[in-house]
């Protein structure tokens, strides 16, 4: 018996195990995969991320491998470029770092903390009179039960547990599809962020994100519905990106390699996320950023808060989804006014890829507002 099981080791999972164990709360982080390991993702973590890192404790230096990047560039359909700078949080630059790395980094921050970990695939929450008591996993072919007070589903895009707990697929308008890969480059790269609105990918965009001074993070995003509506493989759509002449000057004949795929659940939708016994975080909950598709954070900031919730919960003796539920009025704090506006802009965009035009012309004009608007996600 846990007073509370994590699933999903992801920046959500380690960053809510890591408060719970923290505050003394036998606490159990479970993966279907061993870490350290890879998963689908541009790599970029906002430093509103590791201002939390700091916060939740994690204070020591971090590798330099961990490429510090200084400014964003926007591209707008018809090529124009707007480039703003990146400010710190709270002294942290944003990071592109290879999640083989950044999640690794936390999940053993997670069991420094004290939680406990397991290599278990999860089939289901376990459901009595109503309320979440534990998970059923799968180890090899063994199925077991693990029972604990409070169950945080932070298992990503396709998480059985908001599905076991009634969460409806969503619809194709509030997903996106996405492929990344890696590229070595001739040309020293600048810390720089590219996001280029092209064209043919609306609503979504094509990424170049520096890893290192000579290698890249390369890929496209583009919404589900206009996915399965041209029905092209994304590869297409990147192979054409890596193509323009800017791009192709800085890699040169170096071909692209380790391509991965994967889904994003984006904060456009209404979703539920408080039950009895068990919260949802990150991509469980659906929180990505609807304009740019970043998820790391939101899951770490939504991780540490169900966390903090669920602890106090814990000692009141009371994980009933009424007491949660002050989790669903924090996100639409943090969250609700934001994700409305993006999913606008996001809309928007797609209609009018002039839009994107005006957004730089602004962007010129009015720096400090517009790269608010458009990079805070
Ligand atoms: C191609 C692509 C590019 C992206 N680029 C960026 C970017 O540059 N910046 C950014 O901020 N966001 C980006 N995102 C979004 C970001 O990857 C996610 O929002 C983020 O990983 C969410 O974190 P999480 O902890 O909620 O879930 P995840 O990181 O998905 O972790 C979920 C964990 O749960 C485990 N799991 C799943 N099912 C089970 C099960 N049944 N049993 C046990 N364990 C299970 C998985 O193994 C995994 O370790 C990108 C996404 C994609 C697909």
């Amino acid at each position: 018996m846990y007073d509370a099981i994590v699933v999903g080791a992801g920046p959500g999972g380690s960053v809510a195990a890591a408060v719970l164990a923290k505050q003394g709360i036998k606490t159990l982080l479970l993966d279907r995969d061993q870490f350290p390991r890879e998963k689908a993702c541009g790599d970029a973590v906002q430093a509103e991320g590791f201002a939390l890192l700091r916060e939740i404790g994690l204070t020591d230096p971090l590798p330099d491998t961990f490429f510090k990047i200084t400014h964003s560039a926007l591209v707008s359909p018809s090529g124009k470029r707007a480039e703003f700078e990146l400010h710190s949080v709270q002294g942290e630059p944003c990071r592109v770092v290879t999640r083989y790395e950044f999640d690794e980094l936390l999940y053993q921050y997670a069991l420094r903390c004290g939680a406990e970990a397991q290599r278990a695939h999860v089939q289901a929450p376990i459901i009595e009179d109503g309320k979440v008591i534990g998970v059923r996993i799968k180890v090899g072919k063994r199925e077991e039960t693990y029972s604990a007070r409070l169950v945080i589903g932070a298992d990503g895009a396709t998480s059985v547990i908001a599905r076991g707990l009634g969460v409806r697929p969503r619809a194709e308008q509030d997903r996106c599809v996405s492929l990344r890969a890696y590229v070595d480059t001739e040309a020293t790269l600048d810390p720089t962020i590219e996001i280029a609105f092209l064209h043919a990918l609306r609503p979504g965009y094509a990424w170049f994100f520096p890893l290192s001074e000579h290698r890249a993070n390369v890929g496209v995003g583009l919404r589900a519905d206009a996915y399965r509506k041209t029905n092209r493989p994304l590869r297409d759509y990147l192979d054409r990106y890596l193509d323009i002449p800017y791009i192709r000057a800085m890699i040169g004949e170096h071909a692209i390699y380790d391509m991965r795929s994967w889904q994003l659940p984006l904060l456009s939708a209404r979703q539920q996320r408080v039950f009895n016994g068990a919260l949802l975080v990150g991509d469980a909950g659906g929180f990505v950023d609807p304009l740019l598709g970043a998820g790391i954070a939101p899951a770490m900031f939504t991780g540490k808060f169900a966390a903090e919730i669920g602890a106090a919960a814990l000692s009141e003796g009371d994980v009933s989804a009424k007491r949660l539920s002050v989790y669903d009025r924090w996100c639409d704090r943090e969250f609700g006014t934001t994700s409305r506006i993006r999913t606008v802009m996001q809309r928007l965009v797609n209609r009018l890829p002039g839009a994107v035009d005006t957004m730089i012309r602004l962007a010129h004009l009015a720096p400090e507002p517009m790269q608010k608007l458009v990079l805070k996600g």
